[in-house]
């Protein structure tokens, strides 16, 4: 078992009168380093990144002038990169885990993840307070994109949802949205139904709003796609969409004689590779993203067998925050021995089915799902768990790469991101090559957010 501490500090920029006469023209260079792009490529000579307020201004080959920054990081053998995106985290557990969740924020930043995903919960006013803060440089945390409230159906699972039911509580919901000018709209499937749901992505889409959700299973694939779904959050619908049944499945559905985890066992029985192929074709022909969540698939499915008691994480989270995995750790012990060895199997498949999603060409985001009630998915180390599953299906480090910062910008259709003059300071140095091994993601020197220089140091 591997311990971490961490020591942050952050650099205090302060300008030194002292020694040279004429101001420097930037706040921190970044010497020497081995520079990975957002494309996840290495460039061939090391350079010199330059970092006045919060953004790069300049990079240059190595020969640098000396004593033309106040702060001089040299980062020989070192590796720049952008910082880490996490496609899919929650801010959520009502009034009495707002502390846990703010704490969660510096946690990103040791983890060198720079932005965040916010897929829906029921703390947005302090979620846009934070990213606020933080865009102002008065708190340390990444960027937060939210979704703001999901919604859902009425009586929905999730505290804070917008319910719908009619198209008039659409407009409302999604008005209450662009009010509070949230990034996308994140859609939930507790209680939605199949018409709600097909109406919410058509609206959004003629107002030019990012869609995001789960999916109905009365709801076929193909019918979220031609709504215009633009992101699909876990591979349970990506699958329905596979089976040589799906229009016989829904149905019983729709009939109610099967239920969504009853569907699952026939769904892998009935796939079928021509379907598959045709569903990825659509999903790469539509640009819709897909955003696999399989580290926390790999949590859950083993709840039952690994013990988590020993977690080094624990010791940053709240009993109250604990408290909140309880439901997903009972279900996982009293399930029955066939329903557990079913979520095994079914995780095995989705580990294949990311693979081929890859290999048709369908942009992928790394997303961990981690928050309160989501057990033993800890915010900042999850996505690193993330990219290390990615690469176990089969996807080098490169393209694992690929699917946080990159396919995370592009999805959420954000400019700015990556190593180049003008963009925003957002950072990671790492001592080791993450091309050569993706676990090198974790070993991060310094994160740099909105161009301040945080060390992280961990024995
Ligand atoms: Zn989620």
């Amino acid at each position: 078992m591997r311990i971490y501490y961490y020591l942050i500090s952050v650099f205090i920029l302060i300008s030194c009168q002292q020694k040279v006469h004429i101001e420097p023209l930037y706040e921190v260079a970044i010497v020497n380093a081995n520079i990975i792009d957002e494309t996840g490529t290495l460039w061939d000579t090391p350079h010199t990144l330059f970092i006045k307020a919060d953004t790069i201004a300049a990079i240059e080959p190595t020969d640098l002038e000396k004593d033309i920054a106040e702060h001089t990081i040299n980062a020989t053998g070192n590796y720049v990169l952008p910082g880490f995106w996490d496609n899919h985290v929650h801010f959520r557990g009502g009034e009495q885990l707002i502390n846990q969740n703010e704490k969660f924020l510096e946690q990103y930043i040791n983890y060198g993840i720079t932005t965040v995903r916010d897929a829906g919960g029921d703390l947005t006013p302090q979620v846009q307070q934070w990213n606020q803060e933080i865009q102002a440089n008065e708190r340390m945390g990444p960027t937060i994109y939210t979704s703001g409230p999901k919604l859902d159906g009425p009586n929905a699972r999730w505290e804070g949802s917008l319910p719908v039911d009619s198209q008039e509580s659409i407009n409302d919901a999604l008005d209450s949205l662009q009010s509070l000018h949230t990034d996308y709209v994140k859609i939930y499937d507790s209680t939605l139904s199949r018409k709600q749901y097909l109406d919410i992505i058509k609206t959004a889409e003629t107002r030019d709003m990012i869609t995001s959700g789960h999916m109905p299973f009365t709801v076929e694939l193909q019918e979220a796609i031609d709504a215009g779904l633009d992101n699909i959050e876990h591979l349970y619908y990506v699958l329905k969409g596979c089976s040589s049944q799906e229009t016989e499945i829904t149905q019983q559905i729709i009939d109610g004689s099967l239920g969504f985890w009853g569907s699952m066992e026939q769904l892998i029985a009935t796939y079928d590779e021509t379907t598959a192929q045709q569903t990825f074709a659509r999903l790469k022909a539509s640009n819709t993203f897909v955003t696999p969540t399989l580290h926390i698939g790999d949590v859950l499915s083993y709840l039952d067998e690994v013990d988590h008691s020993q977690d080094t994480y624990l010791s940053h989270l709240e009993d109250a925050f604990i408290k909140t995995y309880e439901g997903r750790n009972k279900r996982a012990i009293n399930a029955s021995a066939k329903a557990k060895k079913d979520r095994k199997e079914l995780q095995t498949f989705f580990i294949k089915l990311t693979k081929s999603l890859h290999d048709a060409g369908v942009q992928l985001l790394a997303g961990s799902d981690c928050g309160a009630y989501n057990s033993y998915t800890y915010p900042g180390p999850s996505l690193h768990k993330e990219l290390e599953q990615m690469v176990q299906a089969g996807l080098t480090p490169l393209q694992a790469l690929q699917t946080s910062g990159y396919n995370g910008s592009q999805f959420l259709q954000k400019d700015g991101y990556g190593i180049a003059v003008g963009n925003k300071a957002d950072l990671v140095i790492l001592e080791k090559n993450p091309l050569e091994n993706i676990r090198n993601t974790q070993s991060i020197r310094h994160t740099i957010k909105n161009g301040v220089v945080y060390t992280i140091s961990r024995d």
